[in-house]
């Protein structure tokens, strides 16, 4: 099948070159010129495992193809909506204009009966607008249908959860879509992943409400140990406790510096100020608090630091593992390891960085940010080492030579990664959220 898809960053690149890589033809549209280029050569423009191979296959192979003509789109059977929506610049709000403008690039080229899907994570009610938009700008008309597929990809696992999703959603207002929808995906089907039909409000509303139940755990967990940190008592044990009892399950439940990213920070204001529109508002207290419980958890960081190194870090040397927001990925968006190495500049600490991957992009949104090229580089006569995502490098340090590179070998495990009792084995104070100083 010939698709297109509008949008070609995380969740877009990642969407065409595994449509490529399940046979279908596709022609990926963006904006950006340097990124199409990149794509175009058969590289990815992030860092995603299996993602690089994936485009490099695609292209070779003449079934993936990128540009910035929205031209080039017009004949897809199906046109994937697959651009940012990110938070309104003073508001809580999702910002639609790219997907506005993207909806608005297209309709003209739409000539023929086809369907446009939405993955983008959108406001409900959003779709159903689209919908009417698409019926009267497109050449084709009532000719053009929609639908929406939201996308639950995780980065640092993208290619493999769109290739093997746990599960599909398909909002549609017609037996038509449904079935449109069942062909692009007829590979995932046969392996027996579930699918629930859907309209389009729960279709869109389903993305959201996952984000922000993922959004509510996390900051419950935080609050937890903050008890715990409080009380004296071990976070990890307790979580692995809950974690055993089958109604909680294990996943989800580390407590650390809090969830950041491109999605769950932004989907959970947007949620709450959707609802509000939507006149629902007493119980929307619980998700502010959500909010504000993963954003305190980063000043509780930055306090913990200063306390470490005695009530003040200015002229201090600093040492922070970690950029990105999480592991195995180079997104910096609202990255918490990013904000509290942010902090910790503005409050004087003579800073380095390192991330495996996320360097460049922390430079770029931290400009006075100095990066290592190593872990020693960055913990070279360090009075502090804070490991704050958690990169399987990270996990696997020896605290015994990096005991000989720092000044003091005090580490505060903003991720609970470390092996609490090898560091201190190896002579390491370890703190972390959490943990109480014993
Ligand atoms: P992104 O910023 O990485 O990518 C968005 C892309 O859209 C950019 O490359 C941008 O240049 C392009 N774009 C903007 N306006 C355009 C236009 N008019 N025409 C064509 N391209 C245009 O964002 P992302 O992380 O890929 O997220 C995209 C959407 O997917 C968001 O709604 C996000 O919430 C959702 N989502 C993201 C993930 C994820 O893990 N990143 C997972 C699921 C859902």
């Amino acid at each position: 099948m010939l698709l297109s898809v509008i949008g070609t960053g995380y969740l877009g690149a990642t969407h065409a070159a595994c449509l490529a890589a399940i046979g279908h033809e596709v022609v990926g549209v963006d904006v950006d010129p340097a990124k199409v280029a990149r794509l175009a050569s058969g590289s990815a423009p992030f860092h995603e495992p299996g993602l690089d191979a994936l485009v490099r296959r695609g292209v070779d192979s003449g079934r993936l193809r990128f540009t910035t003509d929205s031209r080039m789109a017009a004949g897809a059977d199906a046109h994937f909506l697959c651009v940012g929506t990110p938070q309104r610049a003073g508001s809580d709000a999702a910002d639609l204009s790219a997907l506005d403008a993207a909806v608005a690039g297209l309709a003209p080229h739409l000539e023929r009966r086809c369907l446009v899907i939405g993955k983008s994570t959108v406001p409900v009610g959003t779709a159903r607008r689209l919908a009417e938009r698409l019926r009267t700008q497109c050449p084709a008309g009532d000719e053009v249908a929609l639908a929406w597929n939201p996308e639950f990809l995780r980065e640092g696992h993208a290619v493999e959860d769109s290739l093997r999703p746990d599960r599909l959603v398909f909002g549609v207002t017609d037996d038509e879509s449904d079935l449109l929808l069942r062909e692009i995906y007829a590979a995932a089907l046969a392996r027996g992943v579930p699918v629930v039909r859907t309209d389009l409000e729960t279709a869109e509303l389903a993305k959201v409400s996952a984000n922000v139940m993922l959004a509510a755990r996390v900051s419950l967990v935080n609050l937890l140990a903050e008890v715990c940190e409080a009380a004296d008592a071990d976070v990890e044990d307790l979580t692995s406790i809950l974690g055993l009892d089958p109604r909680i399950g294990p996943r989800f439940l580390a407590p650390g510096i809090g969830y950041g990213g491109g999605c769950l920070p932004k989907d959970t204001r947007a949620f709450v100020a959707r609802a509000h529109e939507l006149g629902v508002d007493g119980p929307l207290a619980l998700l502010r608090e959500v909010d504000a419980v993963n954003v305190h958890q980063r000043a509780r960081t930055v306090d913990l630091a200063v306390r470490l190194l005695g009530g003040s870090v200015r002229g201090r040397r600093v040492g922070v593992l970690g950029a990105a927001f999480k592991a195995d990925s180079d997104d910096v968006r609202d990255s918490p390891a990013l904000d509290v190495a942010a902090r910790l500049l503005d409050l004087g600490a003579d800073l380095r960085l390192h991330d495996p991957r996320a360097m460049a992009n922390a430079r770029r949104a931290v400009p006075a940010l100095r990066t290592a090229d190593s872990v020693e580089g960055a913990c070279r006569d360090a009075d502090l080492v804070l490991v704050l995502t958690d990169w399987a490098e990270f996990r696997g340090l020896d605290p015994v030579s990096l005991a000989g590179v720092v000044r003091r070998p005090v580490v505060l495990d903003g991720r609970l990664v470390l092996d609490a009792h090898k560091w201190g084995a190896a002579g390491w104070q370890v703190r972390a959220l959490g943990r109480g100083a014993r």
